[in-house]
């Protein structure tokens, strides 16, 4: 019963059309597993480096120079370590020359960070028994590259999804940049690279109370992983259908699910992605720590307390309102609970997304789902300015795809101890200001940049102290967007590759978080954006006609 896989929407034209052989008969051991991983890793060097070598990106990816005579981008601060701050640097010579930790060594920043080894990482993240991990929304963006990357690290995986990105996608008139197969064809293709099998559940969180729980009952998962949620604030606050959907689907889908592991009886291991927008985006007057604050009371006793909810959409508002349940959940039934409060997530491709096109991650460019990075790239792909909300001064944390997976990877492998209060951390790489991201695809490619009114309602100016100390600890290294190890290239060779596909009207904000923005906002055509740049008639002609 749990396992009804209805038809779902065909969103690309080449999607069910290709021709799939037939699986390999062969089933990997646990134990092998961080070999193929070895191998799948080898090979994807190896298509990135032919990647590349193809593409137009590479003019501008300097990963054959010396590092000291690569281009560095302009006033851009981004930093990593325990502390994770941005603030404009005056000098062109940033810490993007700063020699990176050879690998094995250490480097101890703000007196907590120890920076292991890749290797050693590694074989921390392989370290764990192998596991039955269902992952909730693992058709999406992060839920697609995550259930690949616990596969090839010999996890039992099922995915959950009732394809509602998808549904979104018709209702908005949109697809994602790359041309993503349906979850059938998926798990068949990764059957055919890995020898592996993962299944597929269509099954939606938030109705489906009673095959969840039958769900658990029947697999016993070690762990499972909660994707499954409305992702966008702006999706969020496009309108009272969206805003009401958006609760219900979030909040009753995480309180479903925690319901669901009290009635399965097991003692199941919740992870949860949240977001670093939980604590706000205001400048927050010192370091934002890992989930939790020490304070002193009125009648002078110390407490630590969940950091103050302070949210600024009503997609934000869910992810509050789920860490008050997995408090309350943790507290009164003993559930082990994980919470990742994620920055924003770069990139496309991971190592196992890359292995077959079939496998490919979905890319959003538009003005809804489109997160900033991803969007500037697109349209630096299609000749068409970046657009700036507001001053572009807002600091947000961002996490590449690939080190989502390993952070999941290592929660999932470090689970809170029986008794223990919720885990939380803070899953970001590193902070960077919207208008030095936009500066720095500028002076690589030389596209213009325009400032539109904010369609948000957010501080035009902020700064971003985060703590990160404990992912760094596990992980040590994380990718950077100044990386040099050719990923910003990866992403441009998917926008170059891609970009018939795109709409350029869906690159413009298409939701407005009050009336006042909603006003501002009217002069943000695609005739102004092109005008505003010093060849915008050519621009209006050549793209957008
Ligand atoms: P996504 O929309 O691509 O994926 C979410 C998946 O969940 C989709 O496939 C969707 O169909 C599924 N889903 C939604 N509601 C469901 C339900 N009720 N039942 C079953 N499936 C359901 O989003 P994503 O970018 O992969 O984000 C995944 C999670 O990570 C989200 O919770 C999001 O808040 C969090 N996160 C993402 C980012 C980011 O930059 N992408 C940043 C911070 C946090």
């Amino acid at each position: 019963e749990a396992q009804r896989i209805p038809p779902w929407p065909v969103v690309s034209p080449e999607a069910g059309t290709r021709s799939v052989q037939q699986p390999e008969r062969f089933s990997i051991h646990p134990a092998q597993g961080l070999q193929r991983t070895a191998g799948m890793l080898a090979r994807l060097s190896l298509l990135v480096a032919l990647t590349t070598l193809a593409s137009p990106a590479a003019a501008f990816v300097p990963t054959a120079l010396p590092l000291a005579s690569r281009p560095v981008p302009a006033s851009l601060s981004l930093s990593s370590g325990s502390r994770v701050a941005a603030a404009p640097l005056s000098s062109r010579a940033s810490s993007l020359l700063a020699p990176r930790p050879a690998s094995g060594g250490s480097l101890a920043r703000s007196g907590r960070v120890t920076h292991s080894s890749t290797l050693a990482s590694l074989s921390m993240l392989a370290g764990g028994d192998k596991k039955k991990i269902i992952v909730l929304g693992g058709d999406g963006f992060c839920g697609w590259p995550t259930s690949l990357h616990l596969s090839a690290q010999g996890h039992d995986v099922i995915i959950v999804d009732n394809l509602s990105r998808r549904n979104i996608d018709t209702e908005m008139g949109c697809d994602s940049l790359t041309p993503i197969e349906s979850p059938a064809v998926r798990v068949r293709a990764w059957k055919e690279v890995s020898g592996n099998d993962i299944k597929f559940l269509n099954l939606d969180v938030a109705k489906d109370y009673d095959l969840m729980v039958q769900l658990f009952k029947d697999e016993k998962p070690d762990a499972v992983v909660h994707f499954a949620e409305q992702r966008a604030a702006p999706y969020s606050m496009k309108g009272s259908k969206q805003k009401r959907y958006t609760v219900d689907n979030n909040v009753g889908g995480t309180n479903n699910l925690l319901a669901a592991v009290v009635d399965s009886d097991l003692d199941i291991h919740l992870v949860h992605l949240g977001t670093m927008g939980v604590y706000g985006y205001g400048t927050s007057g010192g370091e934002i720590p890992e989930g939790y604050l020490n304070v002193v009371l009125p009648d002078g006793n110390a407490k630590e307390i969940l950091h103050p909810a302070y949210p600024g959409s009503v997609y934000h508002t869910t992810k509050c309102l789920d860490a008050l349940l997995f408090q309350f959940y943790n507290k009164n039934d003993g559930i082990r609970i994980t919470d990742l409060h994620q920055g924003i997530v770069w990139g496309t491709n991971t190592p196992q997304t890359a292995l077959d096109e079939r496998l490919i991650n979905r890319f959003d460019y538009d003005g809804d789902y489109g997160t900033v990075l991803n969007r500037f790239l697109m349209q630096s792909a299609m000749g068409v300015p970046l657009t700036v909300y507001g001053t572009g001064g807002q600091t947000r944390g961002f996490i590449h795809i690939s080190d989502t997976c390993r952070c999941i990877e290592a929660a999932i492998n470090n689970p809170p101890k029986s008794g223990q209060r919720v885990e939380i951390f803070n899953q970001i790489a590193q902070t960077a200001r919207v208008r030095d991201i936009a500066n720095i695809i500028k002076d690589q490619t030389g596209c213009e940049v325009n400032f539109l009114s904010n369609p948000r309602n957010e501080d035009a100016e902020n700064e971003l102290d985060v703590s990160n100390a404990k992912f760094m600890d596990f992980l040590g290294e994380m990718i950077r967007l100044e990386d040099d190890r050719g990923l910003f290239a990866e992403v441009q060779g998917i926008t170059e590759k891609y970009k018939h596909r795109c709409i350029p009207e869906m690159i413009l904000p298409a939701s407005f978080w009050n009336k006042k923005t909603a006003k501002a906002c009217e002069t943000n055509t695609l005739e102004v954006m092109a005008a505003e740049s010093e060849e915008g008639e050519k621009k209006l002609g050549g793209v957008f006609m």
